[in-house]
């Protein structure tokens, strides 16, 4: 079955982008996005996530990491209009420590009740909570600059996602978005032969023509395309 209308730029050309692990996958012609198509359901979804990136094996990488968020925090920090911060996917919290220990006032969220429960004992210093972004307690309000790493790419409504996170950052407040960046030259012809593309783990799949888009859509102008040698698209992007 074909898909019928792009979740980003309603086009409704597609080519066949090849299969992989079962799941087809389709190109639009619009806006160079690449999907899953059909969509995998929730159950077949969340079976996948039981045990996905909590493992205390990570715990043991955190310096390393906090360290490489403060640089790319630091670098944007100052531009958002004040010290609100919040991780949306943010696993143990790793970028939320960088954002504290740069003294924003530092949150995250995350679905996996383990890996908040690890932020917790791990960085006491900031403010966790365990659900989807929709479940974001109202009283935490809106953020100078949200942070999501390697999470539109999982999703099986970004839409949805993005409805919920674009009311959480403030009016000019920022966003910092990374998912892997389809468009680039280092990506093979032969789309499937990407080690990112990996269904039902990876459902969207990103150019920088796709992403502006859907950012627009959802209210948030791109500031910039960060240049990568590897295919990672880094966005930061402001909302109006
Ligand atoms: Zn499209």
């Amino acid at each position: 079955m074909n898909p019928e209308i792009c979740i980003v730029c309603d086009g409704e050309i597609f080519e066949p982008a090849g299969t992989h692990s079962g799941y087809s996958l389709f190109h639009c012609l619009q806006c160079g996005l690449r999907f899953t198509h059909p969509i995998p359901g929730a159950a077949e979804i969340a079976a996948i996530y039981t045990e996905y990136g909590t493992n205390r094996s990570y715990a043991a990488k955190a310096e390393r990491k906090i360290r490489r968020s403060m640089k790319r925090i630091r670098r944007y920090m100052n531009r958002g209009p004040g010290k609100r911060f919040l991780d949306v996917g943010c696993n143990v919290g790793t970028a939320v420590e960088a954002a504290r220990r740069l003294g924003l006032d530092a949150h995250g969220i995350d679905i996996g009740d383990q890996s908040i429960e690890i932020a917790r004992e791990m960085f006491p210093g900031g403010h966790f909570h365990a659900g989807p972004i929709e479940s974001l307690p109202p009283e935490w309000g809106q953020f100078d600059f949200v942070y999501s790493a390697e999470v539109i790419e999982h999703l099986p409504d970004a839409n949805a996602y993005f409805n919920a996170l674009s009311l959480r950052i403030k009016p000019g407040g920022l966003l910092f978005l990374t998912t892997p960046d389809a468009g680039h030259w280092r990506v093979p012809s032969e789309f499937t032969k990407w080690d990112q593309v990996f269904p039902p783990h990876h459902l969207l799949y990103f150019t920088k023509d796709a992403m502006r888009r859907f950012l627009d859509r959802h209210g948030l102008e791109v500031v910039k395309f960060e240049w990568k040698l590897k295919p990672g698209l880094h966005a930061i992007a402001r909302r109006r």
